[in-house]
């Protein structure tokens, strides 16, 4: 079928540039102290520069976080990384939430790693212009409209959940949702400011651990920040 043919040909339309711009990319995450052969081979392989609107190509491979309508960003590649290194290195296979799809980028990191992919956007217009990049690039992306700071209950459990949007705290619901032995990967904090927490489910509970701090726009849900609140 189409999708098929397009899935083993990641890099299209004359790409030439773009290529060679996401090489610099992985170096410069390389640098950054990003690793996981995985996540590196994967930031090669996704076309970064179809996510992002046609005027706009020229800064897909730039070093920052940059908007993408409706008020929202994608993350920076480092933030991307760093996040999805950390899954990789907990649950390395099987299948993965992302809570905040976005332009869809980070869904197509885990998609190219291997991951079932499932993702979940409150945004009506993101939701459907990230659902046609993957019709385009042949992804099988599950995804989801509406809240999914509850995340995806007939879907769960997951081996994995990933949550690319600040919240006040780590939602419940979502820790019930992961499998024994599975991670969540969350910014948790204000406006301010989040720090990265990863949340393992274990045999006897749950282990909680806190990384660096990065900027992110906020969770905004039954379980996240309300709307009018706007990240605290
Ligand atoms: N992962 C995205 C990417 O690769 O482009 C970047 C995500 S952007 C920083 C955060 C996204 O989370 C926004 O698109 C926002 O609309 C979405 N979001 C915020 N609260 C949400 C919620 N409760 N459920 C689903 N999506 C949510």
């Amino acid at each position: 079928s189409k999708k098929d043919s397009s899935r083993n040909s990641p890099v299209q339309e004359g790409d030439h540039v773009f290529q060679s711009r996401r090489r610099d990319m992985v170096s410069q995450l390389m640098r950054y102290g990003i690793s996981d052969k995985r996540v590196l081979d994967a930031f090669l392989q996704v076309p970064r520069h179809l996510f992002f609107d046609i005027a706009d190509r020229t800064y897909a491979y730039d070093d920052g976080a940059f908007p993408i309508g409706f008020g929202q960003t994608i993350s920076q590649p480092y933030t991307v990384a760093y996040m999805t290194a950390i899954l990789s290195k907990r649950c390395p296979a099987g299948k993965v939430l992302e809570i905040g799809t976005g332009s869809g980028y980070q869904a197509a990191i885990l998609d190219a790693m291997g991951y079932r992919v499932y993702t979940v956007e409150r945004i009506e217009g993101l939701y459907e212009r990230s659902g046609r990049v993957f019709d385009r690039l042949g992804l099988h992306v599950q995804q989801m409209l509406g809240d999914g700071s509850g995340g995806w209950l007939s879907e769960a459990p997951f081996d994995g959940i990933i949550v690319t949007a600040g919240a006040p705290d780590v939602p419940h619901s979502l820790v019930s949702q992961l499998k024994v032995g599975g991670c969540l990967v969350i910014p948790v904090g204000g406006s301010d400011g989040q720090w990265m927490t990863v949340v393992t489910k274990t045999a006897a509970g749950f282990r909680r651990e806190v990384y660096e701090r990065f900027a992110f726009v906020p969770l905004i849900g039954r379980e996240g920040w309300n709307e009018v609140d706007d990240g605290g």
